[in-house]
């Protein structure tokens, strides 16, 4: 179901004039009321005005995560604090936090895309949501239970951690959809085994998963171990929160970015040059409608690219491709460049081995090091000593082949890797305390 077919549904031409007009009221807003974007306009020798058409958007400067730093913690609010109605923070993936402000209009235009992803997920007012994403500062708890309110769904307000907890009011309450992360979702499976129960037997019927880079491999994994069908959702909070793109239960194949909200462009990161449609770069997205910290340009570091071809859905948003990493968060070792994602989607591959993994960088002199440890299911761990060997080696051979990349591969024994009620650690860099 289409939540709001006059909007997700407008012609490219009718979008794009919907947007430009949002974009030089942003424009004005933050020149008028935020001192460094005033400042750092008239750096660029550029005014308001001088915004014409959409393509003008190049010129306007970028804002980083550092400048939300240097603002900390209300410097970038572009509206009377009294008007601000509350207050959510990054979760800190990548350093000290971030805080971010909302007015009751962006609260109201939050539930609104939430509840189009939800509806864009096949989710409907008939379903009940386990909400498993922690509820606090972190958007991801109430940005998804407003958005399952607004769509008149039932929700379910478990947040994070608690997980034998959480399986049994799976079974109990009969949940037929569950948002949370995707490394979660496979956690709650392996507990839900301990626990004698099959999640495929459960009343769940689809996933809406997200807050973390996870790969192609990994929603088959979860597909097939809960018995639903997964879809991708994307956000950060210094954006909104979760609902700034999702997938279509229709396509499944790439997230439909809510275009009449967010003006996203891929650039070069290291040139900040803008680069065509389908290159892969960094997103950068303009807030079109937010009051409370409206941003212009902001560089999310997330790997991705854009496609404008039209969907199966009927939805005219363009979609992004899948994070295939960050660019903060890219490896280089021994001058290659590697993504966790790439790793984890060889992992997934082999045979015997589970998706709990961890990357473990050090450094040996003047050269990196990776060890990539994963652990392996039951079964194959009390495998002799020297199967285990040959499994090693051919991880390792097959991350040489497709990476270019030497890794120390180790299998690890089932639950030896720790486990995360959010976002799954995957890189452990040991290389700045020991350089
Ligand atoms: P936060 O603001 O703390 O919620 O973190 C936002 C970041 O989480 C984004 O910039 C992405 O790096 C990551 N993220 C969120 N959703 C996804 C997703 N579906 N796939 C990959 N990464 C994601
Ligand atoms: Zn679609």
């Amino acid at each position: 179901m289409i939540f709001d077919v006059d909007r997700e549904t407008l012609p490219r031409e009718d979008l794009e004039a919907l947007q430009l007009t949002r974009l030089r009221n942003l424009c004005e807003r933050v020149y008028a009321n935020v001192p460094h974007y005033r400042r750092r306009f008239d750096e660029a020798g550029i005014s308001p005005a001088d915004i014409r058409k959409l393509s003008d958007l190049k010129y306007l400067p970028f804002t980083e995560k550092q400048d939300l730093r240097n603002n900390y913690p209300y410097g970038l609010f572009a509206v009377p604090k009294e008007n601000i109605v509350r207050l959510h923070a990054s979760s800190g993936t990548t350093g000290k936090a971030t805080v971010v402000g909302y007015t009751k209009r962006d609260l109201d235009n939050w539930a609104e895309m939430m509840a189009r992803a939800f509806a864009a997920a096949g989710v409907s007012r008939r379903d009940l949501i386990h909400n498993a994403y922690g509820y606090g500062l972190f958007t991801g708890g109430l940005g998804a239970h407003y958005g399952a309110e607004r769509l008149g769904a039932t929700v379910i307000p478990v947040s994070g951690g608690g997980t034998k907890r959480q399986v049994q009011l799976l079974r109990d309450f009969g949940a037929t959809v569950i948002c949370c992360t995707p490394s979660y979702a496979l956690y709650l499976h392996e507990a839900s085994l301990e626990a004698g129960i099959d999640m495929r037997e459960l009343p769940l019927r689809a996933g809406v998963f997200g807050a973390e880079p996870w790969s192609e491999e990994m929603r088959a994994e979860i597909e097939q171990k809960l018995g639903i069908s997964a879809v991708n959702i994307y956000g950060l909070s210094e954006i909104m929160g979760p609902g700034v793109a999702i997938e279509c239960a229709d396509a499944k194949s790439g997230m439909h970015i809510f275009e009449d909200h967010f003006l996203p462009e891929i650039i070069d990161p290291v040139t900040g040059e803008q680069l065509p449609y389908g290159e892969t770069g960094e997103l950068v997205i303009t807030t079109l409608t937010k009051e409370g910290i409206p941003l212009v340009r902001y560089r999310t570091r997330d790997i991705t690219s854009l496609d404008r071809t039209p969907c199966s859905c009927g939805r005219t948003h363009m979609r992004m491709r899948r994070i295939t990493g960050r660019s903060d968060d890219m490896l280089i070792i021994r001058g290659v460049n590697v993504f966790p994602q790439q790793i984890e989607a060889i992992i997934i591959e082999a045979e015997g081995t589970s998706p709990h993994y961890q990357i473990v960088v050090t450094r040996d002199g003047n050269l990196d090091n990776i060890e990539v440890q994963i652990e392996v299911s039951g079964d194959f761990f009390s495998d002799a000593i020297k199967n285990l060997q040959r499994r090693e080696a051919r991880i390792q051979k097959t991350i040489k082949e497709f990476l270019g990349v030497t890794a120390k591969v180790r299998l690890v024994e089932p639950r030896t890797i720790q486990r995360s009620e959010g976002k799954a650690k995957r890189v452990v860099d040991l290389r700045e305390v020991n350089p």
